[in-house]
């Protein structure tokens, strides 16, 4: 069944009352007081947020649900996650990757995440990690779109065969090129990374996503490049800048110069709240860097900006659970957000705005927009992202996929359900 009537919700824009009407997978009217063909199924709204579907705009998949494996990360820092993970991809199986991220995508789903962008190591000669998520692709249409990057995490031109594998990854049928010009070995190497994976994507028609500047080098200025080629082969639109935490620490009078060059190419910016703040700053004494890129900066010089998840459980981050409204509480937290329309702006990160950045098509709360959304138990976005909102249901195009229960504690607002009964005695 591809219909469904869902009754009384709020809409992100603050719109109460409204009923939307799914006819064949697609939102065919939103409004109140709507009229659905006979036999319809209904879902009571009682009220509450109706998003759009979660979007996670950048993950590693291929890691996930590895911590521990085959050592626990002792120091928790990035190099010995980096150490770590050199010992691990020698023992992966296809079998145990596609378990794993089987097992992250039944999360997501639960959680109302129904779009991800995946990073994928393409420095793996056997490229076991390409071949094991492009199948998970597959596997998971119906409920999720899994976008995939070939990434060369060892440096396109530092590893040996990593251009040849990234080639081939492509060939194989991954979606997006991706890069790391922070790890080649000097800036001239990182530059010239970036031209050569920007012509290969202008060759293929396809989008970019680069790690990039992922460090707290003021100097790290390789985002200046990647706008810059982005301009001279006129990819505006499809090039995505992750990380860039070297902004945080860069020059103000430099980034004054900066920010048009990036609007003017047509840059998305990732910014990664949880991995960011966890692992920027650790060659810091005091004051400690937060590291994270200036996403009201970048926000304010009308540059899109998304929030992604970047790992759960794997050799660089021992935490994390799929809820995008977690990246979101983070993201707000660590920019000091706090505005109204800057915590709303927060909402808009983990779902318009890196729906921008994938390119989805059909997504929103529309008439003719694919019918994928998430009921939430929440009263608008800023509640969702406090309270990290329970999804009471989870649709996609046009069925109910996943519920959860309705939460009753915490939420200390009259005519909310209480946990306890505080009239009685025990
Ligand atoms: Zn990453």
């Amino acid at each position: 069944m591809t219909d469904l009537l869902v009754r009384n919700v709020t809409l992100p824009d603050g719109r109460s009352g409204q009923d939307l009407l799914a006819l064949g997978g697609r939102i065919a009217e939103v409004g109140p007081a709507l009229q659905a063909p006979a036999g319809v199924p209904e879902l009571d709204g009682q009220g509450q947020l109706l998003a759009p579907p979660f979007v996670d705009a950048h993950f590693h998949l291929d890691a996930t649900l590895s911590g521990g494996l085959p050592r626990v990360n002792q120091s928790g820092t990035l190099l010995e996650g980096i150490a770590l993970w050199g010992e691990l991809k020698p023992l992966l199986t296809q079998d145990a990757l596609v378990e794993r991220a089987l097992a992250y995508c039944d999360w997501a789903v639960a959680k109302g995440l129904l779009a991800i962008r995946s990073h994928v190591d393409v420095c793996d000669e056997r490229l076991l990690a390409v071949e094991a998520l492009l199948q998970v692709r597959e596997r998971v249409k119906p409920w999720l779109d899994l976008q995939l990057v070939a990434f060369p995490q060892d440096g396109l031109l530092r590893a040996p065969n990593a251009l040849a594998n990234l080639k081939r990854a492509l060939d194989m049928g991954i979606d997006v090129v991706g890069g790391i010009p922070h790890f080649e070995r000097t800036m001239g190497d990182g530059a010239e990374s970036v031209r050569i994976l920007c012509e290969m994507a202008a060759e293929r028609g396809l989008r970019v996503d680069m790690h990039c500047d992922e460090s707290d080098d003021p100097l790290s200025r390789h985002v200046e490049t990647l706008a810059c080629e982005t301009q001279r082969l006129g990819l505006h639109g499809r090039v995505t800048g992750s990380h860039l935490t070297s902004m945080h620490s860069m020059d103000n009078y430099y980034v004054s110069k900066l920010l048009p060059l990036m609007r003017e190419a047509g840059l998305h910016v990732v910014a990664n709240p949880l991995i960011n703040i966890t692992l920027q700053g650790r060659h810091d004494t005091y004051p400690k860097r937060r590291g994270m890129t200036r996403v009201p900066e970048l926000l304010a010089a009308g540059i899109n900006v998304g929030f992604g998840h970047d790992c759960a459980m794997d050799p660089w981050y021992p935490l994390g659970s799929g809820d995008m409204l977690e990246v979101a509480q983070m993201g707000l937290h660590v920019a000091q957000m706090t505005s109204q329309a800057q915590m709303r702006a927060c909402f808009d990160a983990v779902t318009v705005n890196s729906a921008r950045i994938l390119g989805l098509e059909g997504y929103g709360l529309e008439p003719g927009c694919q019918a994928d959304f998430v009921l939430l138990q929440a009263a608008d976005a800023i509640e969702a992202i406090r309270l990290r909102a329970t999804r009471l249901a989870v649709v996609r195009r046009g069925q109910v996929i996943a519920r959860t229960p309705e939460a009753r504690a915490a939420l200390d607002l009259p005519g909310r359900p209480r946990s306890v009964d505080w009239t009685r005695q025990p």
